[in-house]
């Protein structure tokens, strides 16, 4: 029997969660173009040209203007003042549920869901096959769930899960964005506000993915990723596919990140996924610094939550 054909995967997930590495590693079993935070498209694709993931600067990349509309370009200010007001969870879900008393944001909510759904389209149109957004925010999952409700089954939310002490470690280093024109620093907070961050994040995705997201979703774990030796299994709609770890060349798939990938310059030619080190003297550290982390507490709670339904395991495929 065939299996459902996938269009489009959306990642979901905390920055530096390890999104970049899953998304070529997607890309690489599905055949998909990869495409970066799509929903940065206008703000650092039109307005600000960052570099695209195949090398282009934006306004040089044959996809993307082959994609975008002079009507799109025109209006990039104002469509993406309409994604940072959809990202504010607390105007997304007044404009969805409180029509009565925001009709104003309401009437926004279906123009921004209606410019999603052309853009989604056009993007369609421009790649022969699946695609990967790794948009990673979850707020924006429900307007483009809504966006492109009349396809759901056609849509897979992949969730990753990277463990807390690293994702709140990366959060707590400033780092560049390489693809940015001005080569500007990513946002990075101190150790506290990293992890109440963190866990805001996690558990809103874990909300998002039981009430808006139901059907169709799965789970990475960046961690079981790196642990495994030399192969993984990976299920997708159904059907197991093997990985093999090891290098990971980018040219073997159509990368157009539109952001969000700051090491893919050093990417270029080949990337490594390999076990990780041992984390023992890593954890002891972190625990040492912050005393009941509720970072740790949040993570304990989050893999009892998920471990059932992990579709993702670690060492060669058992066969059982
Ligand atoms: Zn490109």
């Amino acid at each position: 029997m065939e299996p459902a054909v996938t269009s489009r995967y959306f990642i979901l997930g905390a920055s530096r969660s390890g999104s970049s590495i899953v998304e070529l590693a997607l890309a690489d079993l599905t055949s998909a173009t990869a495409l970066g935070e799509v929903r940065w498209v206008y703000k650092r694709g039109i307005q600000d040209n960052d570099i695209c993931g195949c090398g282009q600067d934006f306004a040089d990349c044959d996809f993307w203007q082959g994609t975008i509309t002079e009507d799109v370009r025109e209006n990039a200010k104002d469509l993406d003042h309409l994604r940072a007001t959809f990202d504010n969870p607390l105007k997304l879900f007044a404009a969805k549920y409180g029509a009565v008393i925001a009709p104003r944001l309401a009437k926004d909510y279906s123009a921004y869901t209606a410019e999603l759904r052309r853009l989604y389209a056009s993007i369609d149109a421009a790649c022969d096959g699946p695609i990967i957004d790794n948009s990673k925010r979850p707020y924006y999952s429900i307007a483009v769930a809504d966006a492109l409700c009349t396809d759901v089954g056609n849509l897979v939310f992949v969730h990753v899960v990277r463990n807390s002490i690293d994702v709140v470690r990366s959060w707590a280093n400033s780092k560049v964005r390489e693809e940015s024109q001005s080569k500007e620093m990513m946002p990075s907070y101190c150790a506290a506000k990293a992890i109440v961050f963190w866990t805001i994040y996690v558990f809103s995705q874990l909300l998002i993915r039981l009430y808006f997201l139901r059907k169709s979703h799965f789970y990475l774990s960046f961690d079981d990723l790196k642990a495994a030796s030399g192969q993984l299994s990976v299920s997708i709609d159904g059907v197991t596919q093997d990985v093999a770890l090891g290098e990971m060349y980018l040219d073997k798939v159509d990368y157009h990140s539109v952001s969000g990938n700051p090491d893919r310059s050093r990417w270029a030619g080949g990337v490594s996924v390999r076990p990780s080190k041992a984390r023992s003297k890593t954890i002891k550290e972190w625990i040492w610094y912050i005393p009941l982390s509720p970072a740790l507490l949040a993570n304990a709670v989050l893999k009892a939550l998920c471990r059932s339904s992990l579709p993702i395991s670690s060492g060669a495929s058992q066969g059982s």
